[in-house]
């Protein structure tokens, strides 16, 4: 009998729109989905090396990576890189793990290029007020940087119609039932 291959599910969308909230409840509410950890070459905000959300590397490993072919997809985004790790998300698929990648708009659909079947989600913010408010309440970017993360979305958000989902984020809850919903209807059919 042929072994069940997982699922490859990507959330991107503007930064400050929820998608790491979005990402630990779905993480949290699905025992069975693994997520992928990216690599990066930007500096860790406080807190961040504790928690591991990145692996922290120089730019001189990271492109060592993109030479040596390791790298399901990569960006440069606000003058850092980052990449997701190819191996691990391979082998996770191949045992039949669901794997969630949490990665921009470039990266989302150079991977969707090479994996067909991977189920993209766009996470919107109710509007570009609500965004900006989340992106300084976060208190981790300056003013300066935050203008830039608001110019990007812009661009993101121009590209939403090239995603299989779009998510509204204006209740967490909902938001989170809902793609959740998704993911086991399609499942399902994957299954049958
Ligand atoms: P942040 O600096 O706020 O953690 O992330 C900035 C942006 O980089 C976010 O839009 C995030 O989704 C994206 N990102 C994080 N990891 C990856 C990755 O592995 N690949 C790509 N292409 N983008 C990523």
């Amino acid at each position: 009998m042929q072994q069940k291959k997982g699922n490859l599910i990507i959330l991107s969308g503007p930064s400050g729109a929820g998608k790491g909230t979005i990402c630990s409840e779905l993480l949290r509410q699905m025992p069975d989905l693994i997520i992928s950890r990216s690599i990066t070459t930007r500096a860790p905000r406080p807190n961040e090396q504790k928690n591991r959300s990145y692996f922290f590397v120089s730019t001189d490993e990271f492109l060592d990576m993109v030479r040596n072919n390791e790298l399901l997809e990569y960006d440069q985004h606000f003058e850092n890189y980052y990449g997701t790790p190819k191996k691990f998300v391979l082998d996770m698929l191949k045992f039949g793990k669901d794997v969630i990648l949490e990665i921009d708009v470039k990266g989302a659909l150079q991977v969707k290029q090479n994996f067909p079947e991977s189920i993209l989600f766009f996470i919107e913010a109710p509007n570009e007020q609500a965004l900006y408010e989340r992106l300084v309440k976060r208190g981790t970017e300056t003013e300066d940087k935050i203008q830039i993360r608001m110019a990007r979305s812009k661009l993101e958000l121009a590209q939403k119609h090239k995603y299989d989902y779009c998510i509204m984020n204006d209740d967490l809850d909902r938001a989170v039932k809902e793609i959740i919903g998704i993911i086991n209807d399609i499942k399902k059919r994957r299954e049958q």
